[in-house]
């Protein structure tokens, strides 16, 4: 991936966000407050609006990150402003991303939404559909898969991961303070993590 690619993973994302805003929003309006939709939505659009013209791979999604962060409100905006910017970090100065370096960075974003949100697996979060996606791009790549093949075992396992968060009771963010009512219904932020995923996919197999 070169930084256009990059770039295109974000506007990908922008519109699948854009797309499904209304879906994400009445997730959220189950167990939370209903404005994950909003939120991303507004999110994403400011991403796509700050990207830089001549600048590597990282920097891009550092300035996404630093976009999402400003623009985002609720705990949603923090959470994924941190994932893009640690990516991107990760990326560091590079012009162009192999599937090692893109595992890296999908790591170092796992890596940081848990240390700022403090969630774990099960916790019904963001992180049930982040850390098998992960976990499914680590294996993928060690079975020598190539980066669309990875991305597409990321997306599917963050497909699944935000499916299983249905019967979860929530124990981090504004889902938590439901209690035992807010299993049934599938995590919101899971479900956006899914999205993001598939534009990845999406953008790396030429299917965006
Ligand atoms: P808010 O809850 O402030 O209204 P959003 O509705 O935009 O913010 O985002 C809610 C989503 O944020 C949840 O569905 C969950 O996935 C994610 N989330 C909330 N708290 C945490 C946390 N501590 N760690 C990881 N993800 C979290
Ligand atoms: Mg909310």
């Amino acid at each position: 991936m070169n930084a256009g690619d990059v770039a295109a993973w974000i506007r990908r994302a922008a519109e699948l966000v854009a797309a499904d805003a209304d879906r994400l929003t009445r997730l959220d309006a189950a167990i939370g407050d209903g404005d994950h939709g909003l939120n991303m939505d507004r999110g994403f659009r400011a991403a796509t609006e700050s990207l830089p013209g001549d600048a590597p791979p990282g920097t891009v999604l550092a300035a996404a990150g630093r976009a999402i962060v400003s623009k985002t409100g609720g705990a949603s905006g923090p959470l994924y402003g941190t994932a893009l910017r640690r990516a991107g970090k990760a990326l560091g100065d590079a012009a162009d991303v192999d599937a090692a370096a893109l595992g890296d960075a999908l790591q170092a974003a796992l890596e940081g939404v848990q240390e700022l949100g403090k969630a774990a697996e099960g916790d019904k979060t963001m992180i049930d559909a982040l850390a098998p996606a992960v976990a499914a791009y680590a294996a993928a790549l060690a079975d020598g898969s190539d980066l669309p093949g990875c991305a597409r075992a990321a997306a599917g396992a963050a497909d699944e991961g935000a499916e299983a968060t249905v019967p979860m009771q929530a124990r981090k963010g504004r889902a938590s303070y439901l209690g035992a009512r807010s299993t049934g219904h599938m995590d919101p932020g899971a479900s956006s993590t899914a999205l993001i995923l598939r534009a990845l996919s999406d953008v790396v197999s030429g299917e965006g």
